[in-house]
């Protein structure tokens, strides 16, 4: 059985989609890392590394026991924080998500995600890179994979900057608690959403305690999540003191030691390289944008 043409063609959408981001980052002069795999701690994935994830996975090689990556976000702030001021990493994700997710339509259990980072910025720096990277690297995309988006008849729309801007707060009371998809589905151009209370590494808006400077980036048309991202907290107390309160001090701790008095300011996100492409493609599951699917639940023969 070979490939009909859509699925070729989405696959030459994602091959255009990768080399355009990639020039996209050394064209800005970031430092494109390798990934890592394996590590003895990774992102926690709070608040609900133990509602969404089955667990995190491990394998154990002579005598130690590894995690495998579930973000990199650990390994961003040690490259700032050691005088690369900007970082990107085309980074493998696994993430060992619970079965029901498969009807998400966005839920692989091993993705890419462009994870980037820079020291001293703001969240309004992050801003503006990604509106940039979306308006050129679709723009782009639209011009050189016209046939290929003819075929699946599709039409990319290319906003403008800036994006609108909400607070998860406002769409909270707006929408209710699936507030994501359906202010997704409320929307034309992908869009901002500022303050979740989540992971220990966020930082908190020292002028409104109980608030963070974080943010996702949600698509329109239902598509739902684009990016998470955030200003980073350099307050290693407050930091232990998350940990501790979630009781993952112990967990941590080699890495805290590590970082103790190293910690720069910076700011960054990911964005799940699939999810872009589903959306730009328009398609349904995102399967079908994956050649390999590692969709959570399903059997797996290649
Ligand atoms: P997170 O750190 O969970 O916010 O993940 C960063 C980005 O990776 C998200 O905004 C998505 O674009 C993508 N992503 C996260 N989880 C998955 C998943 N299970 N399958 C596919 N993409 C994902
Ligand atoms: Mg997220």
């Amino acid at each position: 059985m070979s490939l009909d043409g859509k699925r070729k063609a989405i696959l030459r959408i994602q091959s255009a989609l990768l080399y355009k981001i990639r020039e996209f980052f050394y064209s800005r002069k970031f430092y494109e890392l390798m990934p890592v795999l394996l590590s003895k701690c990774t992102d926690p994935l709070m608040p609900d590394s133990n509602g969404s994830i089955v667990k995190v996975g491990e394998i154990e090689y002579l005598g130690e026991r590894y995690k495998l990556t579930q973000s990199m976000i650990l390994h961003k702030q040690f490259a700032v924080s050691n005088g690369l001021d900007k970082v990107v990493v085309f980074s493998p994700n696994i993430r060992l998500e619970r079965p029901e997710r498969s009807s998400t339509g966005r839920h692989l259990f091993e993705f890419t995600q462009v994870d980037f980072e820079v020291a001293h910025a703001r969240k309004e720096d992050i801003f503006r890179l990604v509106e940039d990277l979306i308006k050129e690297v679709w723009g782009w995309i639209s011009r050189v994979c016209r046939d290929e988006f003819g075929l699946l008849n599709r039409r990319i729309r290319i906003p403008t900057s800036p994006l609108k801007v909400y607070t998860s707060h406002d769409l909270m009371e707006r929408y209710g608690k699936d507030w994501e998809i359906k202010a997704s589905l409320a929307e034309k151009h992908p869009f901002w959403v500022l303050c979740f209370r989540r992971e220990f590494y966020d930082r908190e808006d020292p002028a409104r305690p109980g608030h963070f400077l974080n943010y996702d980036l949600i698509y329109p048309e239902g598509y739902g999540e684009a990016l998470s991202g955030g200003e980073r907290e350099t307050d290693i107390d407050k930091i232990r003191k998350r940990l501790k309160e979630i009781g993952k001090e112990k967990e941590y701790q080699e890495y805290l030691d590590l970082m103790e008095g190293k910690l720069i300011p910076s700011a960054g996100g990911g964005f799940g390289v699939e999810r872009m492409l589903r959306y730009l493609v328009g398609a349904k599951h995102i399967r079908e944008v994956r050649l390999f699917p590692r969709v959570p639940g399903e059997r797996i023969i290649l």
